[in-house]
């Protein structure tokens, strides 16, 4: 049975007060909190000094209604399978909520991939695709990028699968290299969705940039891009942290030396820059700033920290960074948090954008890429914006409204088979 901090349960509570609002009947939505389909395989790794270990992982499909399903795949040691049921949930509502044509899914392997080397981090995704198989494929399920995976491993895996099929399938993922058929501006999409968000939300909260500060944790592809465009927007951050701990200086961070130290393989804890103090990721949640941007695991913000957050907005960065308990904390401050549906959409769609132009077999440039993503995030935002001023409800269940009801009503469009 799920134990309450989870992010499946807060995903089902806000689904039934989603489908409460808009008058369903539980018959009508209930299936929302089921995958379609689950996989758990085991996937033995022969490692380096010639012993085998077992690791496990996961592929979740949840929803094929409005087309293949789609979403990342993550190796993170926290990887479970109530994470797996509600974030390829969460793919089903974001592709719904962004109407593109993608059901939803999520993949996973429960491990700390900084523990293995590179040949056993090749060995466990090519074993991982292996054994997953039999329900991926360009027009069934089309993994991704997610926590702790990036193009490199995209490639073994279009590699992996390319050659159990005897051809070239460069469709079967996206977030692959681009001379395997990746697409321009998908490497930092989401990171660039974010800020394309924030400005908005600046200038409709009328927020000058003077005084603007951030605050960002987690500092990977999301977070570390996410914080290099807000500086170019002229946003202050003034603390960034990940697993190792934060760093803050009121002055502003030198955004760009921290992302070379980053990009060096090092962590936030041994950067060292005169006026910087370092605190921990508490500290961080707790800094007084106008936007605080969480973009690392699932519930780093929970009921008790929540009470603790001293930002003016919240930006979910990454996928279920808060729990249910957290949005209300959060909500009696008037503290506004743009949901994980609407500010993660960015790698979605850039995804989304690799599948056509694999489909036509053609290349947009990078300005291009950037134009369409900006468009599609900035429509999906200011439906979402509309929708909760209309019903007076939060923004996150604003987004759930439109996806919730697009999903539901595709079901009662297709019908039940047989
Ligand atoms: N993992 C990313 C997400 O959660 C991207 C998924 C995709 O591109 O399919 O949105």
């Amino acid at each position: 049975m799920a134990q309450k901090n989870n992010p499946y349960v807060s995903f089902t509570q806000t689904v039934d007060r989603a489908a409460a609002l808009l008058g369903y009947e539980r018959s009508a939505y209930e299936f929302i909190k089921y995958p379609e389909r689950e996989l758990t395989v085991s996937i033995p790794v022969e490692m380096d000094d010639g012993t085998v270990t077992i690791f496990e992982g996961f592929r979740v499909q949840h929803s094929s209604l409005l087309g293949p399903y789609k979403g990342g795949v993550r190796y993170h040691q926290s990887v479970n399978h109530d994470e797996m049921k509600a974030l390829a949930a969460l793919m089903t509502l974001k592709c719904a909520l962004a109407n593109l044509p993608y059901g939803g899914a999520k993949g996973g392997v429960v491990v700390n991939p900084a523990s293995l080397s590179k040949n056993e981090l090749k060995r466990l995704t090519r074993r991982y695709t292996a054994m997953i198989l039999p329900i991926i494929g360009p027009d069934e399920d089309i993994p991704a990028p997610d926590v702790n995976t990036n193009e490199e491993i995209m490639g073994w895996i279009m590699d992996t699968y390319s050659m159990m099929r005897g051809h070239a399938v460069p469709g079967i993922v996206t977030g692959k290299p681009l001379l395997l058929g990746g697409s321009l501006g998908r490497t930092g999409a989401t990171g660039r969705g974010v800020s394309y968000i924030l400005r908005e939300t600046r200038k409709r909260l009328k927020i000058a940039e003077d005084g603007c500060t951030a605050a960002i944790l987690g500092f990977g592809k999301v977070g570390k891009e996410a914080a290099l465009r807000l500086f170019e927007d002229g946003v202050r951050i003034i603390a960034a942290g990940d697993t190792s701990g934060a760093v803050r200086s009121a002055r502003g961070l030198d955004v760009r030396a921290l992302a070379a130290h980053v990009e060096s393989g090092r962590k936030i804890a041994e950067y060292r820059d005169g006026g910087v103090e370092h605190i921990t990721n508490e500290e961080l949640i707790a800094t007084e700033c106008t936007i605080l941007i969480p973009c690392a695991v699932s519930d780093v913000i929970d009921e008790r920290n929540a009470a603790s957050v001293r930002a003016q907005i919240v930006v979910e960065g990454g996928n279920a960074q808060m729990t249910a308990g957290a949005d209300e904390v959060l909500a009696q401050k008037d503290c506004l948090v743009i949901p994980d549906l609407v500010a993660t959409l960015g790698g979605l769609i850039v995804s989304y954008f690799e599948r056509v132009q694999n489909v036509q077999s053609l290349m947009w440039d990078e300005f291009e890429v950037s134009r369409m993503l900006r468009n599609v995030i900035l429509r999906t935002y200011d439906e979402v914006w509309e929708v909760s001023r209309r019903n007076n409800v939060s923004m996150r269940m604003g987004a759930y409204l439109i996806a919730v009801e697009r999903v539901c009503t595709a079901k009662r469009i297709r019908g039940i088979f047989p």
